[in-house]
């Protein structure tokens, strides 16, 4: 089966990012999400849009997506549309001491309140379910876990700190264990 564009086009699921945010160049780290207004604990702060893949279609996909797909469910991931111009939402950062997370599984929200001038992150730990997955970070915390993995969610301080903030099927899977 071949996936041109017209395929992808009909599969497309349209993100949201906040107007109280914008993307900008970030130092040394390429673009990133930068609050331009405060916002409240709770505040949904993005909608992922893109399109859904299958985890068993995601070999034909995998070279051109690279770090812009991440799980939804155990079998699906979601990517943007086009990966090398992806919609704004999707360029938000990693930080091992972020100030978002997941609710559900498309939807981010802030974790505490957030100041103008701060940059939007949050931990890939919350949606990375490949146990073959590696990314290294700096983030000039103490805390920071310098590689992150596919694995992380299986860490019990993580599952502590970052509890109903992981994707709902990796929240799942961490009930299920207890
Ligand atoms: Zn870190």
């Amino acid at each position: 089966m071949e996936y041109d564009s017209e395929f992808l086009e009909k599969r497309k699921l349209e993100g949201y990012l906040t107007p109280k945010a914008e993307v900008r160049e970030i130092a040394g780290k390429g673009k990133g999400i930068i609050a331009i207004a405060p916002i409240k604990k709770g505040e949904i702060v993005s909608i992922t849009g893109g399109v859904i893949i299958p985890v068993s279609e995601w070999e034909n996909f995998r070279e051109s997506y690279g770090d812009y797909a991440y799980f939804i469910e155990e079998e699906f991931l979601i990517a943007p549309l086009d990966p090398k111009n992806p919609t704004d939402e999707w360029r938000m950062n990693h930080c091992c001491e972020p100030n978002c997370g997941i609710k559900g599984q498309i939807v981010i929200v802030a974790i505490r309140d957030i100041e103008v001038g701060e940059e939007l992150l949050y931990d890939y730990a919350m949606t990375e379910v490949d146990p073959n997955y590696e990314f290294n970070v700096v983030c000039h915390y103490s805390s920071c876990r310098k590689i992150i993995t596919g694995n992380d969610w299986k860490k019990s301080e993580l599952q502590e700190k970052y509890k109903g903030y992981f994707s709902l099927f990796i929240q799942e899977k961490i009930e299920k264990q207890k």
